[in-house]
Parts: C-alpha cells; sequence; structure tokens
C-alpha cells in the first residue's frame, strides 16, 4: 500500500503561479497541498528572482489615457511585444490578468516585497504622490505606456514560501508528481515519486491545480549546447502537460517555426541570465564590432524590427560580434542597472565573476550570443484554460502552462495562479472525495518506478540525447524546408518516420541508478509524450492556418484535433 495523503486542493509546481495558487486556495477555506520537484524557497523560474513586473495601476495609468483594454491591444497587437506575438493571445485570459495585476503587486507587497521606494530616479516615470508617500520605479518596457515597475524580487519566492507555511499549506518538497489519478474521467488526485528516496506516494484530491510551468526544456537542443545552461529552469520539463495529455485534457499546439531576424538577448555563455534586456535599464546599448549603436535600449519601446535592419547590416558587412556596452552610461544609471543585476535571474552571479575577473560595466563591453537569421524555432504546447481557469476534465485546473495570455511573465503566473487557487477551491467544496482506483495507480506505480530495478538498459542521458535528434529533425521537416503548411512527400514521410523513432525510443528500457536519476527518467518519458501529440499534430493541413488555436487531445489512444478561431475582443489600433 502506498503512503497516501489526503487534500481539498493538490497544487503541482511549487512555483510562482502554485504558490499564488496555493495562497489562495487557503484564503478561500480549502486543505492545500504542494507538491514541488524542487524546493519552494528556491524552485521555478522566479526562484533565482526577478526585478520587473509589469502591470496597470488604477491610480496611475488612467490619467495617462490609458486602459486595460489598451493594455491588452498592446500585447496583442500594437506593442513591441504584440507586434511578435501578432495577434496570437487569448484577450479574455489577458484582460483578466491585466486587471489583476495591481492586486498581485499590493499583495506581494503586504507580504515582504519591497515595491515602493523613497527615492526613485529621473529616468523612472514622474508622478505625483501625497507628500511622505514612497513611490513606485516605473519603467517603460514592451507596451506603449510605462508600465514596469522595478523591485527587489531576488527573495520573491522565499515571501511567498513563508505565506504557504502561515497557512498551513502541506508541502511537499523533492516531490515530483508523475500522473494524474481519475475516475470516471473525473481527476480524483495524483501520484508522486519523492526525488530523494523513491518512494511513491499517492495523493487524494476533490481538485488539482496544474502549476509545472511554461516549459518543455530538454525536448529539443539546448541553444547553449548544454542542458542545464538555459535560460529557464532544466527541470520543467513538460511534465504537466504530460500528465495532463494522459488524463486526456486539451491543449493548444504550437508548431516549431523560422526567425527572420538574428536576435540577441543573452550575454554569451550566460545565458541563465537575462540580463542584456529589461534588466540593464536605462544604461546598456548593444553595439557592433565597430562600436556602432544597433540597439540604443533592447526592451524599451524602441521599434525593434527596424533597428534590426541596422542588426542585419552590420551582420552582413561583417561588424561582429555584438557586444553590451555601457561604458558611455553616468555612473548613477550604471549603480541602478547593477541593483537590478542583483534581484534579476541568476544577474548577482553575473556580478560575481566579473569581481572575480575584474570586468566592470565602467570600462568593459560584454559579448552577446547572436543567434543567426533564419534559427529554426521549437514547438510548444500547453494546457487550453477557459476563463475559470479548468481544463475539459472536470477537476483539473491550471495557471500554468496554459495559453498565451500575456508575456510569459511573473504578472501572468501571478494572477492565473491567484485566480486558479480560488476557483479550485469553490469547485472542491461542492465535490465529494472519491474512492480511488487501485489497479491505476498500481500500473502507475509500476510505470515510473520500474527504471530502479532495472540493471540493464538506457540511461536517461542516452534517451533524452536520442530525442533531441529526432526532435531537431521534426523542426527541419516542419519549418526547414518549406514555408509553414506547404507539405512536400519528404517532409511528411519525415515526419511520420519522426513519430516511429519516437514510438520506438518511448518502448526502450531505462535504467536508473538512484532516485535522483529515476526522475530524470520520467522526465524524459514525458518529454516524449509532450513530443508525440506536437508531432501527430504537425501532420494536420489545418494546423498552418493563421488566426486560430490548434486544439489536440487524446481519448482512447488516438489523437482528436480541433481548430478555433482566436476571439478578438481589442483589435489592433495600428492595423485599423
Ligand atoms: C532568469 C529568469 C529571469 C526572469 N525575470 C523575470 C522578471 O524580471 N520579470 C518577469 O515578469 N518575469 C521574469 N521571468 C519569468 C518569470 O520568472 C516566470 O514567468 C514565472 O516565474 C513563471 O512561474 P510559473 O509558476 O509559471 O513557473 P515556474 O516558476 O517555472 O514554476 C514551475 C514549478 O513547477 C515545478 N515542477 C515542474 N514539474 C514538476 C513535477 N512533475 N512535480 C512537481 N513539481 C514540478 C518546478 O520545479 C517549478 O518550481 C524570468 C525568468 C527567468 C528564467
Amino acid at each position: 500500500m502506498s503512503k497516501t495523503t489526503s487534500t481539498d486542493v493538490l497544487v503541482i509546481g511549487g512555483g510562482l503561479s502554485g504558490c499564488m495558487a496555493a495562497i489562495n486556495a487557503a484564503n478561500h477555506g480549502a486543505k492545500v497541498t504542494i507538491l514541488e520537484k524542487s524546493h519552494i524557497e528556491r524552485s521555478g523560474a522566479a526562484g533565482t528572482g526577478n526585478d520587473h513586473f509589469w502591470h496597470w495601476n488604477p491610480d496611475i495609468h488612467p490619467k495617462l489615457g490609458w486602459t486595460i483594454a489598451d493594455m491588452v491591444r498592446d500585447i496583442s497587437f500594437d506593442g513591441e511585444y504584440g507586434k511578435t506575438k501578432g495577434g496570437y493571445i487569448d484577450q479574455e485570459l489577458c484582460e483578466i490578468v491585466a486587471a489583476g495585476t495591481m492586486e498581485a503587486v499590493n499583495n506581494l507587497e503586504s507580504w515582504g516585497v519591497q515595491f515602493k521606494y523613497d527615492e526613485i530616479f529621473p529616468w523612472n516615470l514622474q508622478y505625483e504622490v501625497p507628500k511622505g508617500e514612497k513611490k513606485y520605479r516605473i519603467v517603460p518596457q514592451f507596451q506603449s505606456e510605462w508600465d514596469t515597475l522595478n523591485y527587489d524580487g531576488r527573495d520573491l519566492k522565499k515571501r511567498l514560501t513563508e505565506q504557504c507555511v502561515k497557512r498551513r499549506v502541506k508541502i511537499f518538497n523533492r516531490m515530483a508528481a508523475t500522473g494524474l489519478l481519475t475516475k470516471d474521467r473525473q481527476i480524483v488526485g495524483a501520484t508522486g515519486v519523492d526525488m530523494r528516496t523513491g518512494e511513491f506516494h499517492v495523493f487524494k484530491a476533490k481538485v488539482v491545480i496544474m502549476a509545472t510551468g511554461m516549459d518543455q526544456s530538454r525536448l529539443f537542443t539546448a541553444p547553449s549546447g548544454n542542458w542545464f545552461n538555459a535560460q529557464s529552469p532544466p527541470t520543467i520539463t513538460g511534465d504537466g502537460e504530460a500528465m495532463a495529455i494522459r488524463a486526456g485534457a486539451e491543449v493548444f499546439i504550437l508548431q516549431a517555426g523560422k526567425t527572420t531576424n538574428a536576435g540577441f538577448q543573452y550575454m554569451k555563455n550566460l545565458v541563465r541570465s537575462s540580463g542584456a534586456a529589461t534588466t540593464c535599464y536605462p544604461a546598456g546599448r548593444y553595439v557592433n564590432s565597430e562600436g556602432e549603436t544597433m540597439i540604443k535600449h533592447p526592451a524599451v519601446r524602441e521599434p525593434l524590427r527596424k533597428k534590426r535592419e541596422n542588426v542585419e547590416t552590420s551582420i552582413r558587412e561583417g561588424k561582429t560580434p555584438f557586444y553590451l556596452d555601457f561604458t558611455d552610461a553616468k555612473e548613477e544609471e550604471i549603480a541602478y542597472a547593477e541593483w537590478s543585476y542583483g534581484n534579476e535571474g541568476l544577474c548577482w552571479v553575473i556580478l560575481e565573476i566579473m569581481k572575480d575577473l575584474g570586468l566592470d560595466f565602467r570600462k568593459d563591453a560584454f559579448e552577446l550570443a547572436l543567434e543567426p537569421t533564419g534559427r529554426l524555432t521549437d514547438g510548444f504546447l500547453a494546457l487550453w484554460i477557459n476563463t475559470e481557469c479548468s481544463s475539459n476534465v472536470p477537476g483539473l485546473f491550471a495557471c500554468s502552462p496554459v495559453q498565451f495570455a500575456g508575456e510569459v511573465a511573473a504578472p501572468t503566473a501571478a494572477v492565473l495562479g491567484w485566480r486558479s487557487g480560488e476557483k479550485a477551491a469553490k469547485y472542491s467544496k461542492e465535490m465529494e472525495e472519491h474512492e480511488l482506483d487501485e489497479k491505476q495507480i498500481e500500473a502507475e506505480k509500476i510505470r515510473t518506478t520500474s527504471p530502479l530495478k532495472n540493471t540493464d538498459g538506457f540511461t536517461w542521458q542516452e534517451v533524452n540525447l536520442e530525442l533531441n535528434n529526432i526532435m531537431e529533425k521534426y523542426k527541419r521537416y516542419v519549418a526547414g524546408f518549406n514555408p509553414s503548411g506547404i507539405k512536400d512527400e519528404i517532409s511528411v514521410t519525415g515526419i511520420k518516420t519522426c513519430l516511429e523513432q519516437l514510438e520506438k525510443l518511448v518502448a526502450s528500457k531505462m535504467k536508473a541508478k538512484d532516485p535522483h536519476e529515476l526522475v530524470r527518467c520520467n522526465e524524459v518519458i514525458n518529454l516524449i509524450d509532450v513530443a508525440k501529440l506536437m508531432i501527430r499534430a504537425a501532420i494536420e493541413p489545418e494546423q498552418y492556418e493563421n488566426s486560430i488555436w490548434f486544439l489536440g487531445k487524446i481519448v482512447d489512444n488516438k489523437p482528436i484535433f480541433r481548430k478555433i478561431p482566436i476571439k478578438i475582443k481589442y483589435p489592433s489600433k495600428e492595423a485599423a
């Protein structure tokens, strides 16, 4: 008999969204449990800190003539971010996110995250407050109005952990959820493997919130060439997506694509730190090897697409590499950027490395990783939810991974997490506890723990590497040879071969010498399940139509696809 824990609301993933979900579910009277593969104090994309948070502020933005509708329009179409999305945003969810950002900031502030300061600077938005009141440090980012708060977000996850503990949320750290338990299609709980002991656990729940993050790290070859040197945590491996797909949940699917511009956002060899974008504000130009300015500031409403023409010209003329250059900035601007670095991702590590190497923003320029034009981008999928944060499977809610509801960044995760917590808690009150299906549990135990017993078989690294090889081939067939959607015989045959190779790969015997490796094995199996649905979808011609969400699910082992139009509540003003 496996160790069993009962709860009302089970949150899978204790990252930013998962903690917000747990806190609010507890606020609404539910008994809450979190399963976290790592340790919630430092887990997930926000684990190493965030330094900026976009928001819509009812005290500031209406005075600037900027409404929530304007913000949604910006994020979907008209702002610098929107222009890259071309309307591929769920505007209903985006509106909810935009409207909820202020509450998120107020909550985080009340829990000890510092957002307001005695001193603001000339490059921050200047606005009036009653005498003696502190102010936000607001900077411009991708939207048409100044909306981004610079803040002390290094210990964001620590503050969230304290709030979970305060509300007696039961936290299982180092517990990797492996599968969802169902009874007559209704979610009744989940299973997990303890990453330290290898023990298999059962969690009985009235409702589950999926909060395992918006990434399928290690599905494709990492741009750095090393799985663990990546922008996103390399352990966000599509577990939530795979668990949901196996339980019959519908996901939206985005195929691999091809870039039309050169790109750079990261310092060379330090991709975990995105310090070459918003974080270096107000200083930090991008220059070419001749010292000519390419982009004055990378994340500040500059018409990036226009500037990219300069970049492409420099590349053609061989004026590479490109550098992040602070050397002409004022001392107080550099000091401000360094404060941001201290809070953002692993940028504080850059500062430490700089100290060790005797480097200084005041005198040294830093080489940027240059992504060439025509780079093939990865495919992606995520759960499809409605505005109640619920999926098509009764009892399965989600806040991350879900369809695009704004920039894939902290505000979206925080607001959807908060909302899903409330909705799930209310749902749990209407539900009776269901009996679990022992046969289902036993099958899941065998499926997820057998590599520990195997003395022969492949290691997780071997299978992961082969998966990468297959997925790189898939990318070339989908986006490399032809414009997407034009299907020649070679590409269709190639994609079908990729699928056959995945079927063989998933059947290969794996071995794990300890519980840690066991979890890595399960991650790879999850990635393969995600890949299979992505590749099956790639064969469907409707996949490539514009202005649609392409949705898929697995029912009785068969894929079922459908397309739905992207609803546009706030059309582009620019296009009109
Ligand atoms: C370096 C870096 C800097 C960033 N800076 C900013 C910023 O300044 N501003 C901003 O707005 N955004 C920023 N972001 C983005 C922002 O941090 C993320 O969008 C946000 O943290 C996502 O939260 P999430 O809950 O969706 O996912 P995550 O925080 O990634 O959480 C997912 C959690 O699920 C857990 N998990 C996964 N699988 C399982 C499983 N099987 N069982 C149990 N647990 C599991 C993971 O361990 C993880 O803790 C940054 C991201 C990075 C990587």
